[in-house]
Formats: C-alpha cells, structure tokens, sequence
C-alpha cells in the first residue's frame, strides 16, 4: 500500500535527521499529494524503514502502475525518485542554520552533518557508489589507488531521445550552478529537490560548498563559484586553495586545470574540488629540494612521482601564493623543444598547472603539477597490421587543433579493403575529432 510506503519515508526521514516531529505531518502531506492519494491512515506497524532506495523503488512501482510517473527508465526514474526525496528534505535555511552551529564547534563536525545529509537525502546514490571498483597497487612511487566508476548510470535510448527533443534552457547555466538547488530537473539536466548547498567566503568572495553525487573519493566535494564564470588558475585560486584548507584543515582542496585535455570536464563554471582523503601523491616525499630566490622562507622541491610536481610548504598564505604564482607565470612562458614542450603553438597556450592544497601539520602545503596539453600527430608509416592497425609510427610532430587550441591526432592509413581511412585513430582513441 502506497500509505504504508509513505509512512515508511516518513519514518526514515526523522532517524536520518532530515524531518523532525514538527514536520512528520506536513512531510506526510507533501507525499499523499505526489501519489495523488486523498485518504491516509497511519499503520502503527511500521517502525523500522529499510535502506531508501529499496523504499522508493517500492513508490516508483506503484507511481509507474498509477500512473503518476509516465515513464520507467533510468533518467525518468532518477527525476522521480529525486522528487519524492524533496518532500522530506528540510530548507536550504535549516542546513545552512545547522552547519554553521556544528561549524562553531567543530569544522569536522560541520562536514560530518553535512556528508551524511547529503546520503540521507539520496543526492548521494550510497546504492551506485557501491558499484564502483576500488584497489591498492604498490608501485615505485608507493601504494596508489586504482578506482574505476561505475556509478554513473548507462543511458537508455529511449532517455536520450528525449534530451534530444527537450528545449535548450540556460537555466540553470550549468551543473554546478547555485541555481540547481531545489531544481526539478527534466531530461537532459538532473532533478536536485534533494540538493542543498552551503555558501562559504574564500578569500573575502562567495562560493558554494557541496558533495559530489559521484564521490570518486571520501567526502568528495566541489567548491563552486557563486557566479557562472570560467575556471581560471592564477594567484587569486593558490590564494583560494589555501584560504579553504586553512577553514578546513581536515580537508585538501584541488584545481582541475584551467586548459583543455589536462583539465575538468566543466571549464565553464569555477570550481574546486576537496573532501577528506590522503592521495598517494601527498605521501609521497621530496625528491630534492631548492631554494626559489626571493621566497627563502618557502621549503620548495620536486616530489618524488611519475608527473612532474613542485611541493611548497609554508606558514604564510600571501607567501605561498605568491611562490606559486611565480613558478605558474614562469612555467607558462617554458618552451623546451627538446623535452617537446612547448609555452604555445599558433598563438594558443599549452602550460598550465594542477595546484592541490593541505594542511601538513601546521603548515600549509601546495602541490603544483606542471600540465602541458600538446598533442602529438601521428603519422603511420608502413602498412596495416592483421587487427587493422598501423603497423608502426615512425615519424611525430605536433599541429595545433584549430577549434580547441590543443593538438588533435590522425593518421591515415589503409584498410583491408584497400580504402584510406582518414582520422581513425583519433576518433578511437581521443576525446577530439581530427579536424583533418
Ligand atoms: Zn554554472
């Protein structure tokens, strides 16, 4: 009976902290008005909710059957299910108003609250995320981790179609925006009732604090900007970094870089990504360390590990950003034809750095990983091996790709069939098509 699965959320909803007795009424309300069901009668039986996905697959059946929700596939299901967890998850003013207070306390205790929210309320699927695949390997650089996704779902046709028909809206702007808080969502933009988000100041300016609903890592949260403007790394994000890791010292705190290929899948929103998790990239120690002129008060290094990483540990945060600054502007401008690095081709710009912040016991420590985004022209010589690959490369230059300012690959080779297929390559193995 559908009462009887209501009175269950109900029920869940004030153990996981997100209705309390004053709102059990209003809560239940809420929900006999989605499922369209006029008559309620509390069975005094129910008492125990089991785990919140089973409860709302159990709702989804019943609104399929009914006809409440039109659709049973992943993304309809997904927007619905989100809807239903709306009607028990309290005001963005109630979470704001209870992180602050466990903020005053402690900042590991606001994170706690807040992680833990973000899973009761399902914004986090703890369901999927048990999906995904997680390992140690020992390596020379020490033990790291291997994870791969699997949480995100697979997208049914029948999905995709729609998000073709839908309308294109700016609202909200993107993923990340402020906006999506609360928002219903339709088929090509996820459903967000569930979702709250906790403003936060990093040096003097607005940002927002949330989880990723992905988790790729313990408490894996995005920093975003207030506004929809674009990533950008420079003095102002190793200022940013540093000021969040100082607020919250249990937590590091990372920037995708601001370049494509080397960098996030949304460049058009600023962000950074934190959460409570050691990588094996901070245990690793200096290889050597140096002195950078000017910031003698700074320790400077390279860390042993297979990409190129500065390490800065410091107790000033002016200092450190400014150090960082000046090894980004530095690197920025590096060309060194033989290592095939190159500051720029064509007039577009290939360096740029990956900064991770932490607190080190009591001081603060950056990360700088040089990133440089050129790619590489292969040019097959010889002919098709038995599976229909290029027998070998022999020959490597680099060109500039003309929509992204990155380098794109191609070849050309011939098939069995004796035709010449151009830009196989690239469309099997990188995310950009030649534009060969
Ligand atoms: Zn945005």
């Amino acid at each position: 009976m559908i009462t009887d699965l209501i009175r269950e959320l109900v029920i869940y909803g004030k153990k996981n902290g997100l209705i309390c007795e004053a709102d059990e009424v209003y809560a239940t309300n809420r929900l006999l008005e989605l499922f369209d069901v006029m008559e309620y009668e509390e069975n005094p039986e129910i008492t125990e909710p089991r785990a919140v996905c089973e409860i709302l697959e159990d709702m989804m059946t019943y609104a399929h059957e009914n006809g409440i929700m039109k659709e049973d596939t992943i993304t309809a299901k997904d927007l619905f299910d989100t809807k239903i967890m709306g009607c028990i998850t309290p005001p963005p003013s109630v979470v704001r108003a209870e992180f602050a207070k466990r903020y005053a306390e402690s900042p590991k205790e606001a994170t706690d609250y807040y992680y833990q929210f973000s899973q009761a309320t399902n914004y986090i699927r703890k369901d999927r995320i048990a999906k995904d695949e997680k390992w140690v390997t020992d390596t020379e650089y020490g033990p790291i981790d291997i994870t791969i996704n699997l949480s995100k779902p697979e997208k049914d046709p029948r999905d995709i179609a729609k998000a073709g028909q839908a309308k294109k809206s700016g609202y909200p702007a993107c993923l990340l925006c402020k906006e999506n808080e609360g928002y219903a969502g339709h088929f090509s933009h996820p459903a967000r009732q569930n979702h709250r988000v906790i403003p936060i100041k990093l040096d003097g300016q607005n940002y927002y604090l949330q989880y990723s609903p992905y988790v790729y890592y313990n408490e894996h949260c995005i920093i975003f900007n207030e506004q929809h403007i674009p990533m950008k790394i420079d003095y102002a994000v190793f200022r940013k970094l540093l000021d969040f890791v100082r607020q919250y010292p249990h937590y590091m705190a990372g920037s995708n870089a601001d370049l494509p290929i080397v960098g996030g899948s949304i460049l058009s929103h600023d962000h950074f990504q934190g959460g409570g998790y050691v990588f094996a990239m901070a245990k690793a120690d200096y290889e050597r360390k140096f002195v950078i002129p000017g910031f003698e008060s700074v320790t400077a290094g390279i860390v042993k590990w297979p990409m190129s990483v500065i390490r800065l540990q410091g107790d000033d945060m002016e200092v450190m950003a400014k150090a960082a600054d000046h090894i980004l502007t530095s690197w920025r401008a590096y060309t060194d034809a033989d290592a095939f690095i190159f500051s720029e081709t064509d007039g577009v710009p290939h360096n740029t750095i990956t900064p991770i912040a932490r607190m080190h016991g009591d001081k603060l420590e950056l990360d700088l990983v040089l990133r440089n985004n050129i790619q590489i022209e292969l040019i097959a010589v010889g002919r098709l091996s038995s599976i229909g690959r290029p027998a070998s490369y022999q020959e490597r230059k680099y060109r500039s790709d003309r929509g992204y300012g990155t380098c794109g690959t191609s070849c050309t080779s011939e098939g069995r069939d004796g035709r010449i297929g151009q830009g196989d390559i690239s469309r099997r193995g990188y995310p950009q098509e030649s534009t060969d």
